[in-house]
């Protein structure tokens, strides 16, 4: 019998999240709308469910019997993505809505959730030279249209379902996460994926122009994926608490992140700007304060070793095809 719920299960962070928990003995059930064949990491062993979350009913199914649930069920994808699909991803409030329903009514002792940066306020990051985000900074509100909106009205449930209902919620403000067995094709990837693809396919096949979305120079932080499960952990067993940013404090620009890659490839390539791209907000960070205050860890992972991974597991893909 499962103790704990992932909810999509089959992407990217749910995915190793899973096989973290599965890995030190929990009974998992893991739940995702894709078919299986396309999930990123598949538990052996654990409760493997297809379903649709934005159904009250498979959100009852799916939290039946469990104490924990970790909600990561979303429709997103990097820049491009949701720039152009912003009722979609507020559409998932619907999965959001009805986990938190089905949790209260069938007593779970823990929630969690994974809200995003994108809450934060669009005025507050209009310079490359940015000053890190601190957690007050989401308001008064002004988040990443469509799915930067969600996510702050999930959050501001997840208050609420504590408050009123007594739901023992947890947030978390993750900030870009990368790693291998992350999306790297196909219009949702992030940066490091789509980047490290572009410059692996460069090595892989002497063809050296690539593309880079805007001028280069906004700025972001990124976090490794184990960095992100370590945390994601500590803040679903640690005391309630107000969201929390959890993400690197490791500033880049996209184009040091390419001087990095092409270090890591040992290949140059030649970089042509799409100044129409979408590009997002000018300069992002993350102000770990709270988390260091709250758990005395946050993430330490560098770009660099994480990029060496997942680097190497695109390229590796890619070369299979070849
Ligand atoms: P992902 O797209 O790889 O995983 C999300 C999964 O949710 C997908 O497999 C999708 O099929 C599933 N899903 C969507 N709607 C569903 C529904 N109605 N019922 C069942 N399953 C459904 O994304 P990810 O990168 O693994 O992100 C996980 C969570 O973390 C999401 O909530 C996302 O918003 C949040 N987040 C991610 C990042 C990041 O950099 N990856 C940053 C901030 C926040």
């Amino acid at each position: 019998m499962a103790d704990i719920l992932v909810t999509g299960a089959g992407g990217f962070i749910g995915g190793a999240l899973s096989a973290a928990l599965a890995s030190e003995g929990h009974a998992l059930r893991c739940v995702d709308r894709k078919p299986m064949s396309e999930w990123h990491q598949l538990v052996p062993g654990a409760d493997n469910v297809v379903g649709d979350l934005r159904d009250l009913d498979e959100c009852r199914a799916a939290v039946r019997g469990v104490g924990t649930v970790y909600n990561l069920a979303a429709d997103m994808g990097g820049m491009g993505f949701i720039e152009a699909n912003k009722a979609l991803c507020m559409l998932s409030v619907l999965p959001s809505t009805h986990m938190l329903v089905a949790a209260r009514d069938a007593g779970v002792e823990r929630f969690f959730y994974s809200s995003s940066a994108c809450v934060y306020a669009a005025d507050k990051q209009t310079d490359t030279e940015v000053t890190a985000l601190r957690e007050e900074d989401a308001y008064p509100a002004m988040a990443e249209d469509g799915y930067g909106w969600e996510k702050l009205f999930t959050e501001r449930m997840c208050r609420h379902f504590y408050e009123d209902f007594g739901l023992e919620t947890r947030v978390a403000r993750y900030h870009n996460v990368y790693g291998p067995l992350g999306t790297f094709e196909g219009g949702r990837e992030k940066a490091p994926a789509s980047l490290s693809r572009k410059i692996a396919l460069a090595a892989l096949t002497g063809e050296d122009t690539i593309e880079i979305w805007g001028d280069g120079e906004q700025t972001r932080s990124f976090m490794y994926i184990d960095d992100c499960v370590t945390g994601t952990r500590m803040i679903s067993d640690g005391p309630y608490g107000s969201p929390v940013n959890l993400g690197s404090s490791e500033l880049v620009s996209i184009n040091q992140m390419v001087d990095l890659l092409e270090e890591i490839a040992d290949t140059k390539v030649i970089r042509q700007y799409d100044l129409t791209a979408p590009q997002g907000v000018r300069g992002r960070n993350s102000d770990n304060s709270l988390i260091r205050e709250r758990y005395g860890w946050e993430p330490s992972i560098s770009l660099r070793e994480g990029l060496e991974k997942t680097y190497r597991w695109i390229h590796d893909q890619l070369a299979e095809r070849l």
